[in-house]
């Protein structure tokens, strides 16, 4: 089985422990690979050979930090379809998603980011005949990124893509549930020629790895992605030494469908956006506001469509929901669905975990849930369920729904589902979320701010949003 290697300064290494954890197949439920159980010293090493790379990466042109990571961007591309499967074998989520989704997205962060830095421009402000300013912009140093696992490949990029091409070198956690692409990848960069020590990866828990990236005196900057519960811990230690942060955490997120809309898309999109990869995509609608008219016959279609899922090995191509990334994360989604039937909700389907034959007996299954007749504030519409449940409630006014629509403590990302332009303006700026699709969803395009209000973030990342989280500026001004 697969011992899955730190990188760190350009080599593939073992941790200083010598120690490994079980890294499980969600599918069959069994160990298949070894993870690094790294601890601080590993950190200290990363950082060490960061630091050495520093001056020599900063100094390198912006056209060769690109070259370099177009070069990376291509050998994603060359091995796609190794890493597609590696993701779904290591996530549970459908070999198809990964395909289609995950991989892809992971090669366009880095060609983007390699190709925004040629472009990326500072500001100038004229006094007038008493002086001129300019703004430089540069990298912070060493910087820490850390991910989540339930895009692993593809989030990961999104950190590491424009700390690097911004001229910072990186220490890197990858979630110890998903290491496997993240591993890989470090041998691509190993092919790609990027020099030692400008990105090192180091695997292991995050109450050990992710805990001393954070509280490391010289890691100046952390940007992180997972739970608000993390974010929050993260926050208390890196916030006193004055680091830089960027989090990007837990949503709730609303799914408003106007009696109004195109019927068949709203459809058709909700139900990509209750259940792709399981559910468990940070931007998931998981609560599903329908406008009265239609709200029986959009239930019922919704039910009907959500029945005819196939539930199975993640890599069959006919698969449309595959494993939950854990047992532990399975018991959780299963406690809601509890949970909900306490608060006096009525399961319209779904609501238990699937037993499949054959290789995925042991796996991490759920059926995809719907539930109904739940208040907005009980505590299964208030709390991040982040799995195939998804609840349905009715509603008559726009005041109503933009009520619940803000109930929580979380602002991520909202959907609204109506053909009046007017309506769709005016709604959609009064939602307090950070991204608000209407009608589409998870349609991303990289320039555009990405992350949320409230407990689901503090920051913004994509485009040169994230150039300027990466930089420091230094104002020089020229008295004339
Ligand atoms: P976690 O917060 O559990 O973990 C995220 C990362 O942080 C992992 O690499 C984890 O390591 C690490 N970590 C855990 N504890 C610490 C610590 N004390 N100090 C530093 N690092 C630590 O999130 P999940 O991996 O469970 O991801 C799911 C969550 O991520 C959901 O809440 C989801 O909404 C959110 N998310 C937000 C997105 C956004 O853009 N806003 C996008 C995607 C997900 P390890 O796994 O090894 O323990």
């Amino acid at each position: 089985m697969t011992h899955i290697q730190n990188y760190i300064n350009g080599a593939l290494v073992a941790p200083k422990s010598g120690e490994y954890l079980d890294n499980y197949n969600p599918a069959k439920g069994e160990v298949y690979s070894y993870i690094p159980d790294s601890n601080s010293e590993d950190i200290e090493s990363a950082y060490s050979a960061a630091e050495g790379a520093k001056e020599m990466w900063a100094a390198t042109s912006k056209q060769e930090r690109s070259d370099i990571m177009m070069r990376l961007a291509q050998l994603i591309d060359d091995n796609a379809k190794e890493l597609a499967l590696a993701e779904s074998i290591d996530n549970g989520k459908t070999v198809k998603l990964a395909s289609h989704v995950d991989i892809p997205r992971a090669s366009s962060n880095i060609r983007f980011f390699a190709t925004a830095i040629l472009h990326y421009a500072s500001e100038s402000h004229d006094m007038d005949g008493i002086a001129i300013n300019y703004t430089l912009r540069k990298p912070i140093g060493v910087v820490g990124c850390i991910s989540p696992w339930n895009l692993p490949l593809y989030l990961f990029t999104w950190k590491i893509a424009p700390a690097l091409a911004s001229g910072n070198c990186v220490v890197a956690k990858p979630s110890e549930v998903t290491p496997m692409t993240a591993y890989l990848f470090s041998k691509l960069c190993i092919e790609a020629g990027m020099p030692a020590g400008v990105l090192n990866i180091v695997h292991g828990l995050g109450a050990k790895v992710g805990a001393a990236i954070t509280v490391h005196p010289k890691i100046k900057a952390i940007s992180f992605t997972g739970g608000t519960a993390t974010g929050k811990s993260i926050a208390a230690v890196a916030a006193p030494m004055f680091k830089k942060l960027s989090l990007e955490l837990g949503g709730k997120n609303p799914n408003i469908i106007f009696a109004d809309c195109d019927f068949d898309k709203a459809l058709k999109t909700t139900m990509a956006s209750s259940f792709a990869n399981q559910g468990q995509i940070c931007l998931c609608g998981s609560r599903i506001f329908v406008e009265r008219p239609i709200y029986e016959k959009f239930r019922d279609a919704f039910v009907a469509k959500t029945k005819a899922m196939k539930v199975g090995n993640p890599l069959d191509k006919e698969t449309s929901i595959g494993a939950t990334v854990s047992k532990e994360h399975k018991a959780k989604i299963l406690s809601y669905v509890e949970l909900a039937k306490e608060e006096g909700g009525t399961i319209l389907t779904g609501g238990k975990e699937v037993i499949l034959e054959g290789e995925c007996a042991n796996g991490y299954f759920i059926e995809p849930t719907i539930i109904e007749g739940l208040s907005f504030d009980c505590r299964v519409n208030q709390e991040e369920i982040f799995g195939p449940v998804v609840t349905i409630m009715p509603f008559d006014t726009e005041e109503e729904v933009l009520g619940y629509a803000n109930s929580t403590e979380y602002g991520l990302a909202a959907t609204v589902w109506t053909e009046n332009i007017t309506r769709a303006n005016r709604f959609g700026a009064k939602l307090e979320s950070g991204i608000v699709w209407v009608n589409c969803w998870l349609v991303r395009d990289l320039r555009t701010p990405f992350g949320g209000v409230k407990n689901s973030g503090v920051g913004r990342e994509g485009g040169f949003h994230a150039f300027n989280f990466f930089t420091e500026p230094t104002n020089v001004c020229i008295g004339l």
